[in-house]
């Protein structure tokens, strides 16, 4: 189905916002798929990402601080006081501290600055049709470094099922399943595979770049089950294109796994590369001419 309208809300009016769709391009179709602005629970994924099953606070002002919230205490702050995440280091090094939101169970109010992302989109952003890139999202607004962007929303799937959805794609196919591991400090890794093909938001149109201006970032809010939130890693400027790098890395850094895992908690985000390496579009001086790939996830 051909975009015949210039502007039309891509989110049927599910975020607070209005995602904007332009159509530039002569080949622009409007792609299939669900809008979810949240994961949702797919094949082989025991928890339901939409159950509360972490414990709240129980702040008795509206604004928790670390002196007195549980929340704080045991995770520390992620967030200044305006929203903006506070330990961009991660960005760097491949690795972050893990990030725990105020959640349904805490006795805080909307108003808590530990609430940030279970807020949703709250920037205008735009899917239109790039130049060599198929479709991509641009920001209609300047954003200042560490603002929380929109998430990586779609189907959370098991490992098991990643694969056979993987195995049987078309090397013609856009590839969207996205795995998250995160080392925690005992030594346990935690995968999360989301695959926003079917049932996704609007980071499904974000295009890797091998100098990407967003980073992702796990998010919990109710659930154990993360949401891949991404940040803008510097301030990006009015209706430049937002993009990421697939492979977990900023700056081009080495893939987490490469770095020492002495590290509290480290987070590689990566793309299941198609089994042909696909051709990278972004232009960016450093880049590697092709996509991420990693087939240690189909061992
Ligand atoms: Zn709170
Ligand atoms: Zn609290
Ligand atoms: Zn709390």
């Amino acid at each position: 189905m051909s975009l015949d309208i210039n502007c039309l809300d891509l989110s049927n009016g599910l975020e607070d916002v209005p995602v904007s769709v332009r159509r530039i391009s002569a080949t622009g179709t409007r792609p299939e798929f669900v809008y979810s602005p949240d994961n949702v629970q797919g094949p082989g994924c025991t928890l339901d990402p939409s159950e509360v099953s972490l414990p709240g606070c129980s702040c008795l002002s509206h604004l928790c601080v670390p002196e007195s919230c549980s929340c704080l205490q045991t995770h520390g702050p992620a967030y200044d006081t305006t929203g903006t995440l506070l330990n961009l280091s991660g960005s760097d090094s491949g690795y972050c501290s893990p990030v725990f939101e105020c959640n349904a169970l805490c006795t805080c109010s909307d108003a808590c600055s530990n609430r940030v992302v279970q807020k949703g989109l709250r920037l205008r952003l735009e899917v239109y049709c790039t130049k060599n890139m198929g479709w991509g999202v641009q920001t209609l607004e300047a954003i200042p470094k560490g603002t929380f962007v929109c998430e990586y929303a779609g189907e959370v799937i098991s490992f098991e099922e990643a694969r056979r959805r993987q195995l049987a794609q078309r090397s013609a196919e856009n590839n969207y399943i996205i795995a998250v591991r995160e080392h925690a400090g005992t030594g346990s890794i935690s995968e999360t595979f989301v695959d926003p093909a079917m049932v996704g938001n609007v980071g499904r149109f974000l295009n890797h770049s091998c100098r990407p201006n967003l980073f992702m970032q796990p998010v919990r809010v109710h659930s154990v089950v993360p949401r891949l939130a991404l940040f803008a890693a510097r301030n990006i400027d009015a209706q430049e294109e937002l993009m990421f790098d697939y492979s977990g890395g900023y700056s081009n850094q080495p893939p987490a796994e490469l770095l020492p895992t002495n590290s509290e908690n480290g987070l590689q985000a990566k793309g299941i590369g198609g089994l042909q390496r696909k051709q990278c579009h972004c232009g960016a001086d450093n880049c590697v001419q092709f996509l991420p790939l990693d087939l240690s996830i189909l061992n």
